[in-house]
């Protein structure tokens, strides 16, 4: 055949009148199926996730996400860049910023929509972000045992109200550095996650950890007693379970006459965990119930009440800020966190093996813990302190 019949034949001027119906439909399910393989399942699972991300911060925003301004595509890169996670560091890496970029675009063409992240406003953004993330990123600094004396040392312990907060905060504090705890395990904690240990001080059974999804049984931590009171973390707790157990008894005023009785004999030069042999304040019955541990204090000048309902970990981290600018120190670079770096690093500075440390921070990869040696002790297990020098 010739091309110049083939130009002659009569295009045809509609879609064929399909009279092999049900074959067509499966040449238009293979058409589906194979569209739905242009992006691997990964990918496809990335840009779902990275949409879902941009639509909940229109949401939150009262912005379109469908179709999107440029400049709203730009505030959400400017808030990408802005989140960190406990332990300062970036919580969207420029990749995962990158893959969220080609999600919204993605979701734009398929909607016959102008893809707003092709602009240059947002491709500048993104160039800059790229630069200041090529210098190392800031980790939260560690909180030494001087620097966590010297916070709780700074707290009003024998009075009322203050003292309530107080015997909280400072059991939340030796949680965090005794215990090496996330501030999201330290808020998740209920009375019954303790049991007090004739021997071992306190045990303490943290749920799944973030790094441990799949491992079904709790870690134990455990809280020794410690050399002196002053550094006793079954202490802090023993002060502050006291109080928060008085406050369940029914009698506002009673109630508050006794949690006076018990801050105005705050004493720190004797244990009252039952360290040296004596009774605690507490017992193992006092710590039966599935409620919270740390729990929302409110106080005016003249009365304060302990909440049912326990604290955010996001509110531990706001205490340990504010407690740190009370003790007269500059909490930036700072955040709960610093008290399980400050473990470590303490930790490591007075001789412990790595093994040690992942045992209580409950690390399953050596790599983290040397993550902390490099940033806080380059001279832990460096030879260059065997010179001689
Ligand atoms: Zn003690």
């Amino acid at each position: 055949m010739s091309s110049a019949q083939l130009v002659a034949l009569p295009a045809p001027m509609c879609a064929p009148e399909p009279e092999i119906g049900d074959e067509l439909r499966e040449l238009e399910e293979a058409c589906r199926a194979l569209e739905a393989h242009t992006l691997s399942a990964n990918t496809r699972r990335a840009y779902e996730k990275a949409w879902r991300s941009f639509s909940g911060f229109c949401d939150i925003y009262g912005l379109d996400a469908v179709p999107a301004h440029p400049e709203t595509v730009r505030w959400y890169v400017a808030w990408m860049s802005t989140q960190f996670d406990e332990e300062g560091l970036p919580r969207f890496a420029l990749a995962t910023v990158r893959q969220h970029l080609a999600g919204i675009a993605d979701r734009h063409l398929q909607e016959g929509h102008l893809d707003p992240t092709g602009h240059r406003a947002v491709s500048d953004l993104v160039r800059g972000l790229a630069k200041l993330r090529a210098t190392r990123p800031r980790r939260k600094y560690p909180l030494l045992l001087d620097d966590v004396l010297r916070i709780v040392g700074a707290m009003e312990h024998d009075v009322y109200p203050a003292g309530i907060s107080a015997a909280r905060d400072t059991a939340a504090l030796w949680l965090g550095f005794a215990g090496a705890l996330r501030r999201s395990e330290a808020a998740a904690l209920r009375l019954n996650s303790l049991e007090l240990h004739l021997i071992d001080g306190i045990h303490v059974r943290v749920g799944q950890s973030k790094t441990d999804q799949a491992n079904a049984l709790p870690n134990v931590v455990v809280l020794p007693y410690g050399s002196r009171p002053a550094t006793c973390t079954p202490c802090a707790l023993h002060r502050w379970i006291a109080l928060l157990r008085i406050s369940e008894k029914g009698d506002p005023q009673e109630c508050r006459r006794a949690m006076m009785a018990q801050l105005f004999a705050y004493q720190l030069d004797e244990h009252v965990c039952g360290a040296q042999g004596g009774a605690g304040l507490i017992t193992n019955a006092d710590l039966t119930s599935g409620t919270a541990l740390l729990r929302a204090t409110y106080r005016n000048r003249k009365s304060a009440r302990i909440h049912a309902g326990g604290v955010t970990g996001d509110a531990l981290h706001t205490m340990l800020l504010s407690r740190m600018s009370e003790a007269g120190m500059n909490p930036s670079d700072y955040g709960f966190h610093s008290l399980r770096a400050g473990h470590v690093t303490q930790a490591r500075r007075n001789g412990a093996s790595t093994e040690e440390i992942m045992r209580a921070g409950r690390w399953q990869k050596a790599e983290t813990v040397n993550v902390y040696d490099r940033e806080w002790n380059p001279a832990a297990r460096n030879s260059v302190m065997r010179l001689g020098l």
